[in-house]
């Protein structure tokens, strides 16, 4: 596993919790729409809360790049990730 920098106040953290926020929203929006498709049998909702749910994967794969991209210093990598570019596209 990689170790990560998740001392409060640093720009990993930041990114994370941001991140997390926009899961959690993402989250609520797919149970919304399924609800509210489900109820009113409206495919056109529940195949927008499959495209929420996806948006939802797009947040878990970002905070697991920034696990990466933050990490510290390592034998093999003496200078640290954090420099490293993004090579997700941000959803
Ligand atoms: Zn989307």
């Amino acid at each position: 596993m990689v170790h990560v920098n998740q001392q409060p106040g640093t720009r990993a953290a930041k990114v994370r919790f941001v991140l997390l926020c926009i899961l959690a929203a993402n989250l609520a929006v797919v149970v919304a729409k399924l609800v509210i498709g489900l109820n009113t049998n409206s495919l056109a909702v529940i195949s927008d809360a499959m495209h929420s749910s996806v948006d939802s994967m797009n947040n878990i794969l970002a905070l697991v790049v920034i696990s990466f991209a933050a990490a510290d210093p390592t034998r093999s990598i003496p200078t640290g990730t954090r420099n490293s570019k993004p090579w997700v596209p941000w959803p």
